[in-house]
């Protein structure tokens, strides 16, 4: 299992980390891999990666469809974030062959941050086969 960091800078951010994930896979000639963010206030999605307003428009969204505010049971201060971490999800398996994750020309894959700004981190289990 391999673990990887992502120092977050606001409350709601999408990181790309194909390129990481991607350096882990380089050697492998099929399999799948799985990221899996152990957080219960940030998630990880595949999207478009190459015009950025796409996801700024996700968190933008997601922002609108379940807004900050003092209504809810939870009294952290963050039941936004919990909400939006469970619509994005907690992990994504993507396939790999010869070295390549098998993404389509515009994905990518990004951690999301929902209670920002915090230092977070991700796994990445390989399974060959
Ligand atoms: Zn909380």
């Amino acid at each position: 299992m391999i673990v990887e960091h992502v120092q977050t800078s606001v409350r709601k951010e999408a990181t790309e980390i194909t390129s990481i994930v991607e350096e882990h896979v380089k050697n492998i000639k099929s399999g799948i891999v799985v990221v899996y963010v152990p957080h219960t206030t940030a998630g990880v999605t595949i999207n478009e990666a190459f015009d950025p307003s796409v996801v700024e428009d996700l968190l933008n969204e997601l922002t609108r469809l379940v807004p900050y505010s003092s209504h809810y049971k939870h009294l952290e201060g963050n039941a936004d974030a919990h909400i939006q971490a469970s619509i994005i999800g907690s992990s994504v398996t993507i396939p790999v062959e010869n070295g390549k994750l098998i993404l389509g020309k515009w994905q990518g894959v990004f951690f999301v941050e929902f209670d920002g700004p915090r230092n977070r981190k991700f796994f990445i289990k390989i399974i060959e086969g």
